[in-house]
């Protein structure tokens, strides 16, 4: 009985311990659970973070997900960890090069921005100092964005200051489109009520302020002009046309009309001569048939009256002939009057258009179309009477300096009196146009080969003397002429050529000299 309670006593006590380690090994797999649950929620939390990186990895990560939320299909996790971890590892790899990257673009960036040359001192050594920092890598892509946005500060700094006035430089190739833009339209003579717009655009176009937006509207108003001019010219000699059209017709009207007129009165001519015929018939047949004097003296009496009559119509129509033919003549002659009249004052405004558009505007010389006409005249001249022609081509001397020292508007005026003075140095037989800029032509007929070279540079000194003053400094302008004299045989244009050719020898033997090729 004893060993039998002893054993029962064992038994439960068994019992006991197996029932409390059950409890213990519960609360061990609890914990152990809510472990692993914690656990899978940072997985899952973390391969939500990793999202949106690389494909491959999301679709591995989201299969992770659902996996380590269902325990049971954990052992299916385990194979698919080690190609996480390499995925993960390239990822982190790639990231850390891209930061890498940026930073060496941010450098670049923050050293071009302190390049420009107008870039205020505080901004530079704001931008010195950032450039320090990014020496050190990033860590995280949350210490490169901020780092951009200080970048985009200084540009934004430095874009608001150009904004506020200080204007980016115009490239030299938009100077040079101004330039000759201006020039072109220095040289089109515009009408009188476009010429204040032009000269406007002008001083636009000069400006050490000009801006690209400025340049191109200019274009685009000069272009407005010009079409506009082209459709008037078109209408005027339209109408002109029609004047000469209208009148035309009037003169033939009256020429037809003075035709049937004669016509007409051609034919009542004709019945007079005949019944003054059978007038003169009846006075001879009744002298024949009339014996008795009293009654033959009657019958003539009237016969002779009858005669007056008739002849006294015919002189009536005679003299209404002539009275019509009289006014279609003064018709006539008004209307060619008119008409000459009108085309005269037409031949009048094409020569003083021609006139117009041969005179430089700036300087008032001749310009290239008057040169080439003079040029072409000069040479039949010199073919004819086998006399001596010379061309001179004169350059003014690093002129590009005034325009950048003074100002556009300075170099403008530098170059009428230039051009005036050079006009005035001349002979009335001689001859200077402007060729285009600061080039100047000149044809100089009878004068012998040892008489050039003393009378170009006495022109070359008039030009040096000119007293120029310009911002209280007294300035010296210079002239390189390059000469040729035509030869017998040669085409004027090749005369050309040489002295032009001649004209870059002075400027290579340090200009302000005169070179006879
Ligand atoms: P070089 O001694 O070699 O001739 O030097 P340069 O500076 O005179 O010659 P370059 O051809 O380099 O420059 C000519 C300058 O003349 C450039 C242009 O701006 C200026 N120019 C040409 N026509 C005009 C004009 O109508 N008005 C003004 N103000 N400047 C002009
Ligand atoms: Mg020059
Ligand atoms: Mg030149």
């Amino acid at each position: 009985m004893n060993d039998d309670s002893s054993s029962v006593s064992q038994v439960s006590l068994l019992k006991q311990k197996l029932q409390a380690t059950k409890v213990a090994l519960e609360e061990i797999n609890e914990d152990r659970n809510s472990k692993l649950m914690a656990l899978a929620q940072l997985i899952t939390q973390m391969s939500l973070a990793c999202k949106g990186h690389n494909l491959e990895l999301d679709n591995k990560l989201a299969k992770l997900r659902i996996n380590v939320g269902n325990f049971e299909h954990l052992d299916e996790v385990l194979p698919e960890l080690p190609e996480i971890e390499r995925l993960l590892k390239n990822q982190y790899h790639l990231v850390t090069g891209k930061l890498e990257q940026s930073r060496t673009g941010l450098t670049n960036f923050s050293r071009e921005l302190q390049r420009i040359d107008s870039l205020p001192e505080k901004l530079s050594r704001e931008i010195s100092i950032f450039r320090q920092e990014l020496s050190k890598p990033f860590h995280s892509i949350w210490e490169y964005i901020p780092k951009v946005e200080q970048l985009i500060g200084y540009y934004e700094q430095v874009l608001l200051k150009q904004q506020q006035g200080e204007v980016l430089e115009l490239l030299p190739i938009h100077r040079q489109l101004s330039h000759e833009l201006a020039q072109l339209i220095t040289d089109i003579e515009f009408p009188k009520p476009q010429r204040a717009q032009v000269l406007q655009l002008k001083e636009v176009l000069s400006s050490d302020t000009l801006q690209v937006e400025e340049l191109l509207s200019a274009y685009q108003t000069i272009l407005r002009l010009l079409l506009e001019n082209i459709a008037r010219e078109k209408s005027t000699s339209q109408e002109f046309l029609q004047t000469l059209n209208d009148a035309l017709t009037s003169v033939r009207d009256i020429v037809s009309d003075s035709y049937s007129q004669t016509q007409h009165s051609q034919q009542s001519k004709q019945r007079l001569n005949l019944e003054i015929n059978s007038q003169v018939n009846n006075v001879l047949g009744s002298i024949n048939e009339i014996d008795e004097i009293s009654l033959l003296k009657q019958k003539i009496t009237e016969h002779l009256s009858a005669l007056q009559n008739s002849l006294a119509r015919k002189e009536a129509l005679e003299q209404r002939e002539t009275a019509l033919l009289q006014k279609s003549v003064n018709t006539l002659r008004k209307e060619l009057a008119d008409l000459s009249a009108e085309t005269l004052s037409y031949k009048e405004r094409l020569f003083e258009q021609q006139k117009i558009n041969q005179l430089d505007s700036l300087t008032q010389l001749p310009n290239r179309a008057a040169l080439d006409e003079r040029m072409e005249q000069e040479f039949r001249r010199f073919q004819h009477n086998q006399s001596t022609l010379w061309i001179a081509v004169a350059d003014i001397d690093h002129f590009k300096l005034i325009n950048d020292s003074f100002g556009h508007s300075t170099g403008d005026k530098t170059l009428q009196v230039i051009a005036m003075a050079l006009k005035n140095s001349l002979r009335d037989t001689e001859f200077v146009a402007r060729y285009g800029g600061e080039e100047f032509v000149l044809l100089i007929p009878d004068v012998s080969a040892n008489d050039i070279t003393q009378l170009l540079n006495r022109v070359r000194e008039k030009i040096k003397n000119i007293p120029f003053k310009f911002k209280n400094q007294r300035i010296t302008v210079t002239l390189s002429i390059g000469a040729a004299q035509v030869f017998n045989g040669e085409h004027i244009l090749d005369t050309f050529e040489r002295a032009d050719a001649a004209l870059y020898k002075a400027k290579h033997e340090s200009r302000d000299r005169v070179i006879i090729d």
